[in-house]
């Protein structure tokens, strides 16, 4: 294993201990989005919340169980998706998926400086098996994402139909 490779297992194995945003958060945002995600060919699970404020979000918290990928890469993208804007956190999205589809190669480095520490991800790309379990909370972050704009435009509209 190179030096590289190494302290990307110790970005992963760190994030995974720390959990950045671990533990639901009660919002009083009017625009709150929530989704749950499995993995089951690995058993990982997240239920994964957002809250807007205009168009930064403003809060992200989860609980989830499951192998270290997954929830190092949920505290990874909380960390990186809380306080930005919508369009940020699209693109981060977009980005990691591109990770996750690269087969190992890094991204360039506009993409990577956007991604920081989900850059330590790449290895990841290697092992079809292991990319679900880096993409679930992803895919939640999308998911809740999407509700919470929902939310947003029923609010602007004076609420639900
Ligand atoms: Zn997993």
């Amino acid at each position: 294993m190179s030096s590289l490779e190494q302290m990307y297992q110790q970005v992963i194995m760190d994030h995974a201990r720390q959990g950045h945003g671990r533990g639901l958060v009660e919002l009083d945002l009017p625009a709150t989005g929530e989704s749950h995600q499995v993995n089951t060919t690995c058993g990982d699970e997240v239920t994964l919340r957002v809250g807007l404020s205009g168009d930064t979000v403003e809060s992200v918290s989860w609980e989830g169980q499951g192998c270290s990928i997954s929830q190092a890469s949920i505290s990874v993208l909380a960390e990186i998706v809380e306080g930005e804007s919508l369009a940020t956190a699209d693109e981060a999205y977009e980005a990691f998926r591109a990770l996750m589809q690269s087969k190992g190669v890094p991204l360039d480095d506009e993409r990577e400086d956007l991604l920081g520490d989900a850059t330590a991800f790449v290895g990841v790309g290697k092992y079809p098996a292991r990319i679900k379990c880096a993409l679930l909370g992803w895919a939640a972050l999308r998911d809740a994402l999407i509700q919470a704009r929902a939310a947003q435009a029923s609010e602007a509209q004076g609420g639900p139909a």
